[in-house]
């Protein structure tokens, strides 16, 4: 007789998806067509999704259901408007992962991945790594600027193995997507997060293979002390497809504590006299870099819009 048994997909392997058991086993499934047909027509299941399968062999099963997901990451489906793909499901945190340089550090991607993070309902943080081959003042008021509005951000070198204690804290028994520029160092982090692993990072797999490695599966990588980091290939940029221009305002929480002495209300603290958040900025009560970079997406969300 088979039985029902309870799993996690942990990676997306082309149509099958490999869920791992609560005994750890990994089962390579199929979805049977009743889950294909019910509510996620564009995702009937994602990575990080909790199953209920049935095993077929030592390695095959199949899934017979996905439970109701607690948040869903999504970016938009290809090819159809307005239409949402989740890239994985039930995950907790955002970390967005960036490089003090090579590639140099981009405060605009930050602020969008920490947008995204609110929109997933994923609390942020914010990884820095590379931090042993330069530092300066400037990177310091970076690094405020995030930690003055809550977001937690961590200093690492991947190679020399500084900030991981801390990293491996944060991260530990939660599920955490890492979303970056490549080149930043998930992989290298990743490897040296979690002991075993393996990865290719871009050096080694530059010298051998004939191209850069390619893929494109998203894959749940389980963490020593409890939880899982999903690092997706597909996640280099951040669109911001689904906010309103107007909506902006309430990405940046700093905004809060002055928007209410603007002259005009609403205001897009960008183009209207009297603007107490513009004052802010001005007088340091907010980060310019974090104004600049809220000036910059209000515009980029305009041009699509239009
Ligand atoms: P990914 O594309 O984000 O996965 O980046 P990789 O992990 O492949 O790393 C890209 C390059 O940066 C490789 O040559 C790594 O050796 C290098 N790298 C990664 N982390 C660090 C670090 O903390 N310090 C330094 N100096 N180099 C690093
Ligand atoms: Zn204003």
């Amino acid at each position: 007789m088979t039985e029902l048994e309870k799993g996690t997909i942990v990676a997306t392997r082309g149509r099958h998806f490999e869920v791992r058991a609560e005994d750890a086993s990994r089962i390579l499934c199929e979805l049977r067509q009743k889950v294909k047909s019910k509510a996620d027509k564009t995702t009937p299941a994602a990575v990080g999704d909790d199953v209920l399968f049935t095993r077929i062999d030592a390695d095959n099963g199949a899934v017979d259901e996905v439970l109701p997901r607690r948040t869903s990451f999504f970016r938009p489906a290809k090819g159809v408007e307005g239409r949402k793909q989740v890239i994985a499901a039930n995950l907790e945190q955002l970390a967005a992962v960036t490089s003090v340089i090579s590639p140099a550090l981009k405060t605009g991607l930050i602020d969008r991945f920490l947008i995204a993070a609110q929109i997933g309902s994923l609390q942020p943080l914010v990884i820095i790594n590379k931090v042993d081959l330069s530092w300066s003042e400037k990177d310091d008021s970076i690094v405020n600027g995030y930690r003055d509005i809550g977001c937690p951000v961590f200093l690492t070198s991947a190679v020399e193995g500084r900030g991981l204690s801390d990293l491996r804290r944060e991260l530990a028994g939660k599920r955490t997507l890492f979303a970056g520029h490549s080149g930043v160092g998930k992989s290298t982090l990743l490897n040296a997060l979690i002991p075993g692993l393996d990865l290719k990072t871009r050096e080694i797999s530059q010298v051998s293979n004939r191209g850069k490695h390619t893929t494109t599966t998203i894959e749940l990588f389980e963490l020593p002390d409890g939880g899982y980091v999903v690092d997706s290939p597909g996640l280099k940029v951040m669109g911001l497809w689904d906010v309103d221009p107007d909506d902006l305002p309430y990405y940046y929480p700093e905004f809060e504590a002055f928007s209410g002495d603007c002259r005009f209300q609403p205001c897009s603290h960008i183009h209207e006299p009297d603007c107490a958040v513009k004052a802010a900025v001005e007088n340091g009560g907010v980060y310019r870099f974090r104004y600049e970079n809220y000036v910059s997406i209000s515009s980029s969300l305009k041009d699509s819009a239009g």
